[in-house]
């Protein structure tokens, strides 16, 4: 005993050491696509390690110099930092936003301010991806740990593989499958309060690229049209509860019609993790427990398809990143394609004399978002119709979305031009039938295309408005025959699979 119990002690003082330095030393915890405090894993993982810690957001100058980023989305952002740095004043700490390369800001900041660790949510873009393991470096080379997690999805990357030869799945359904069967993890612990920064600590910074949080303009884009969700965490929860307390129990029918408001809207809070996925997820279960109808269920269900959609998406994206930069089925490199630039102008600006397309593109152009039916009637209509490379669409989407996320839109595009991982069947939607079925009192076309407002709806759907009644009201003729260029791209998409 005289021997052991000086060792014993000794083991247990270094682990209090231990436990009480690293309670005192300082964290940053560098916020990307996780704009919220709750239900965030890698920050709370961050508060567990020191109460000390310093939230970070970096614009990066070199995502904000590329031509495909939306004003309205660079909007919905902004109010988004906004409201995470109050809620960081609200915990007493502070979150710090800096402008220029993360690469060489945030381990500067890190080594300014003596920082033990610096945490954050892993991504799954080639861009981050890249980024991500360069800070990494230039952290241990000042000796400084970071610390990083999968956040955004209910399963990361790797998590669901294939059962005949562990390889991630290139196709949806199983994928689905083996994704619901996977117990999901609960809300993260949330914070508490938090250790502010001295004045002196915060000066140490200063000169490394803060800047006050910019406004839209303040970066050289302007927005003036209301968002489809108010930026913030508040918002985005309140939404959530909205959605699932009402419009989810019949969501299969009605997230199909335009003109009704039945999809969750919640878009753009997912593109920057303002809603915690593990909360979306609660939210689902206690949708589904406060029912017993059957029906009700599945239309729960049908929404958690989609949520498995948006992960499906980002899994492809992490393992097959050269989906980013073109088609996934190689052949499709050699597609002949038309890309006449006038009809891709007319597509744009929703004047390609087909009523739904336009009601479509002019939503999109006025409000920074669109329904997911008609993301996939305007997608086949420039793939497939005006036969325009789909990368010209997946640029313009991104230039316009609120949503505009790089695995999702690369998705959505590659699906509807056939040039993705699940080709089959060929898809090709005929706009009439579309407008027909999923906007057959033409209420969503009147709504967007004013001009043929007035005009009987058997011609807004059908697409067929009379020359000279179109001509009265400045409206187009359609800009191709859709027949004739269905025939078209079949036959040029035989010629490549030959
Ligand atoms: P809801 O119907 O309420 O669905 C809930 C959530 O599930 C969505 O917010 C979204 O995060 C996810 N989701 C739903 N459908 C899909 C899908 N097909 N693929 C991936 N995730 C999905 N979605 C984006 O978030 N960003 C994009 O840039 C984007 N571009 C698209 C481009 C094309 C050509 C197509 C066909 C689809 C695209 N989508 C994109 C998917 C879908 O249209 C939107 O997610 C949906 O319309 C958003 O509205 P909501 O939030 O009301 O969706």
């Amino acid at each position: 005993w005289v021997v052991i119990l000086p060792t014993l002690l000794i083991v247990n003082c270094t682990l209090l050491n231990y436990n009480l330095s690293s309670m005192t030393n300082s964290v940053i915890f560098w916020h990307r696509r996780d704009l919220r405090v709750s239900d965030n894993i890698g920050l709370s993982k961050a508060y567990q390690h020191s109460s000390k810690l310093v939230g970070l957001f970096c614009l990066d100058t070199d995502i904000l110099n590329q031509d495909n980023v939306a004003p309205a989305r660079i909007t919905y952002m902004l109010g988004c930092l906004q409201d995470l740095r109050e809620s960081y004043q609200q915990l007493g700490g502070q979150l710090l936003i800096f402008q220029g390369n993360p690469t060489q800001i945030i381990p500067q900041v890190a080594d300014a301010l003596k920082v033990d660790c610096v945490f954050w949510n892993n991504d799954v873009e080639p861009y981050s991806k890249k980024r991500d393991n360069q800070v990494i470096e230039a952290l241990q080379e000042r000796g400084i740990h970071s610390q990083t997690y999968w956040d955004q999805l209910l399963h990361a990357p790797g998590d669901i593989l294939t059962k005949s030869n562990n390889a991630p799945y290139k196709v949806y359904t199983p994928f689905w499958r083996s994704w619901l069967k996977e117990e999901k993890a609960n809300i993260a612990q949330a914070l508490g309060k938090l250790e502010s920064l001295s004045e002196e600590e915060i000066n140490t910074v200063k000169n490394l690229g803060i800047i006050d949080l910019p406004t839209a303009k303040d970066l050289g884009y302007s927005w003036d049209a209301p968002l489809i969700l108010e930026p913030g965490e508040t918002a985005a929860k309140e939404q959530l509860n909205y959605f699932c307390d009402s419009l989810i129990y019949n969501y299969q029918e009605q997230r199909n019609y335009p003109g009704i408001n039945g999809t969750s809207t919640l878009s753009p809070a997912f593109k920057f993790g303002v809603i915690g996925i593990r909360e979306v997820w609660q939210a689902t279960l206690s949708a589904y427990e406060n029912t017993y109808s059957d029906e009700a269920r599945e239309n729960i269900q049908t929404w958690q398809q989609e949520i498995a959609w948006r992960e499906f998406y980002q899994h492809c994206m992490y393992f097959f990143p050269e989906l980013a930069t073109g088609p996934y089925r190689q052949e499709f490199k050699d597609f002949s394609w038309d890309n006449n630039e006038q009809h891709f102008q007319a597509w744009c600006e929703g004047k390609t004399g087909y009523p739904i397309v336009d009601a479509a593109m002019r939503q999109l152009n006025e409000t920074g978002w669109m329904h997911n039916r008609c993301r996939m009637i305007v997608a086949s209509f420039l793939t497939k119709d005006l036969i325009i490379n789909w990368q010209w669409g997946e640029k313009y989407f991104m230039q316009k979305l609120i949503d505009g996320d790089l695995s999702a839109n690369n998705g959505g595009w590659q699906w509807s031009a056939s040039s993705g991982m699940d080709p089959k069947p060929l898809r090709i939607f005929n706009p009439a039938s579309q407008a027909q079925k999923y906007d057959p009192d033409g209420e969503y076309i009147r709504l967007w295309v004013p001009e043929i407002s007035s005009l009987d709806t058997e011609y807004l759907v059908t697409g067929k408005i009379p020359p000279l009644e179109a001509h009265s009201c400045g409206y187009l003729q359609p800009i191709v025959d859709h027949k004739q260029q269905q025939r078209e791209f079949k036959e040029r998409y035989k010629q490549i699979k030959n």
